[in-house]
């Protein structure tokens, strides 16, 4: 029987996935893993669960490897070999993840695009959402499982197949600017900005295939700066930080850089 909305509804489940790059996992300008690194990210996630939020998370694998990386051996190495060692990669990140969430007590699975039953679950929709109804952290590991394409795209592909209500980008920036601000002292920051502007200006958020699935399904993209505690919990929250990527018309102050 249809349930009618009343004013004592609780608010709608929030489900958010987290694209968490290679970088999260090592220090700032290294590469590899850094356990400490790891084990903040993980408290941060361990504050979002606890407040009710189902969380799914796709890693990076950009501190290990990524497929171009191996672009200048191409008579050696292929490019697919390579992406595939990329993917590998983000199940290397995803088991860290993994183990340091549950050492804090946070009920986790990782779950595989690329069979590996020995380590981690296949991805299986379905499962994947009875996982997270049930208030388990969901990784999501080896991208899409196919070469050539980077975890911005699973992230968002991953968004669209498990319904969720916003995606975060993590990173060490807090948010998209208008040019780099690290070459360009005159970059601007957006406090929001639409899909086809980030498109049309090729502000490298995220590559064109993820925009393009967040903007077909409606998914706002928030890049935000994990290392400033709380964020991730603040974003959800419904606080505008960082930068809002969405329609159009939820925009409220038009595209306009922020200062
Ligand atoms: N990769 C791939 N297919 C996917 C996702 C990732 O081939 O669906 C490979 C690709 O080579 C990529 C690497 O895995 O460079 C690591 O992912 P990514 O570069 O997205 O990691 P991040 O930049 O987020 O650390």
């Amino acid at each position: 029987m249809p349930t009618s909305l009343s004013s004592t509804s609780k608010p709608p489940i929030q489900r958010v996935l987290l694209k968490l790059s290679g970088e999260s996992f090592c220090q700032s300008g290294q590469s590899g893993l850094s356990v400490p690194e790891i084990v903040l990210i993980a408290e941060q996630i361990k504050r979002v669960v606890a407040s009710g939020v189902q969380l799914a998370v796709v890693c990076g694998g950009g501190n290990i490897l990524r497929g171009r990386d191996l672009d200048g051996f191409k008579q050696t190495i292929l490019p697919a070999t390579a992406h595939y060692m990329g993917m590998l990669a983000t199940v290397i990140n995803g088991l860290a993840l993994l183990d340091t969430l549950e050492s804090l007590g946070v009920p986790a699975r990782l779950q595989s695009a690329i069979r590996m039953e020995g380590v981690a679950e296949p991805f299986i929709r379905r499962r994947c959402i009875r996982h997270l109804e049930k208030g388990r952290v969901v990784i999501l590991a080896a991208g899409t499982g196919s070469p050539f394409v980077t975890t911005d795209t699973a992230a968002a592909l991953r968004s669209r197949e498990i319904d969720a209500t916003l995606l975060i980008k993590a990173t060490r920036v807090d948010g998209v600017y208008s040019s780099d601000p690290l070459k360009n002292p005159h970059a601007v920051k957006y406090s929001e900005i639409s899909y086809q502007d980030v498109l049309r200006q090729n502000l490298g958020v995220m590559d064109a295939q993820a925009i393009h699935h967040c903007m077909e399904q409606n998914i706002p993209i928030v890049v935000l700066n994990y290392q400033k505690s709380g964020t991730i919990e603040r974003a959800i929250a419904g606080e505008r930080l960082g930068t809002r990527v969405s329609t159009v018309s939820e925009l409220n102050t038009g595209n306009q850089p922020a200062s």
